[in-house]
């Protein structure tokens, strides 16, 4: 037994080595991800539910790497979360996600929105707000237009800290949105505190509405939450007309998912939804 316990012993040490090399290797290979701009944009629509407007649409990053193809970011943003990378790409992002709304301001009015994932790392980072106030000023882009998803996890590292920063974000004119809620296990508290806008449900609540009763009452609970909060609240995640009818039901303001769009390149997302919309 004590011989077994050692090669087990070995065998998670070794493991432990091979994720540790990984890493490293992604790491590196992040540097000059960066150095070479290999990430781009893909751009999901957003929906009112009620009118079927497009509304706007998230910004999500893709790495393309010349010998790996597509990397998800699912893989490679905790990683750079845990180097530090983020920040140098989550500025990117942000001034990438920028420039192209203002293309779509062009042909469409300055009526939509662009939402923005922001990392904890990045979020907390000192210089965060300056950042957006900056880019904010170079591009002439109206505040309004662009909306930071956050997680309820910058509640938890420091909670005055978040506020303040919020208020910051709140004065410059920008829209806040909480991304994944309902899984971050946090007190329900901050929801008061935050000078938040909006909700976005997340999609395991979303793939049960349709079998599961309780994940109803919890999507329902969500919605007359946010109405009692004067938050907005989006479905995001959403894949059938089933699920969507459920939703709009339920008098959710918006919705994201595969049913009404896949995120897709700027120039496919223009051709699609913006040139669509003309009148
Ligand atoms: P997220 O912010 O929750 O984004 C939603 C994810 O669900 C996206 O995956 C999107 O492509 C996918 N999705 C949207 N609708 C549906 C649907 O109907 N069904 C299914 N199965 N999936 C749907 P993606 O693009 O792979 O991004 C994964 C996560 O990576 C994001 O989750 C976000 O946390 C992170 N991420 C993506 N882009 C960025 C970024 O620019 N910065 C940061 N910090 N994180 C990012
Ligand atoms: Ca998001
Ligand atoms: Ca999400």
């Amino acid at each position: 037994a004590k011989e077994q316990g050692k090669n087990q012993y070995q065998f998670f040490n070794g493991e432990m080595d091979r994720v540790v090399l990984q890493k490293t290797m992604i790491e590196t290979a992040l540097h000059e991800a960066i150095d070479n701009k290999q990430f781009t944009l893909f751009y999901q629509p957003q929906f009112d539910v009620q009118t079927g407007e497009l509304i706007g649409m998230e910004a999500l990053i893709r790495w393309i790497h010349p010998k790996l193809g597509v990397i998800s970011p699912a893989m490679f943003i905790p990683i750079a979360e845990e180097t530090g990378q983020i920040i140098a790409i989550g500025e990117w992002v942000i001034e990438e996600a920028c420039r192209q709304i203002q293309i779509w301001n062009e042909r469409h009015g300055r009526s939509l929105r662009m939402s923005v994932n922001i990392s904890p790392k990045q979020f907390l980072k000192e210089n965060f707000v300056e950042h957006i106030r900056a880019v904010l000023q170079q591009t002439q882009l109206l505040p309004d237009q662009l909306d930071l998803e956050i997680t309820e996890g910058v509640a938890v590292f420091n909670e005055q800290y978040t506020i303040q920063k919020l208020q910051q974000l709140k004065q410059l004119g920008v829209h806040i949105s909480i991304d994944d809620f309902g899984t971050g296990y946090s007190s329900l508290s901050y929801l008061r505190k935050f000078p938040i806008d909006r909700l976005k449900i997340a999609k395991p609540f979303i793939d049960g509405i349709t079998e599961e009763k309780e994940d109803v009452a919890v999507v329902k609970a969500i919605i007359v939450l946010a109405k009692n909060l004067k938050l907005r609240v989006i479905a995001e995640g959403v894949e059938t007309l089933q699920q969507l009818n459920i939703l709009r039901s339920l008098q959710c303001d918006e919705i994201q998912g595969y049913v009404l769009g896949k995120p897709v390149p700027a120039d496919l997302f223009t051709t699609l939804y913006i040139e669509n919309q003309l009148p």
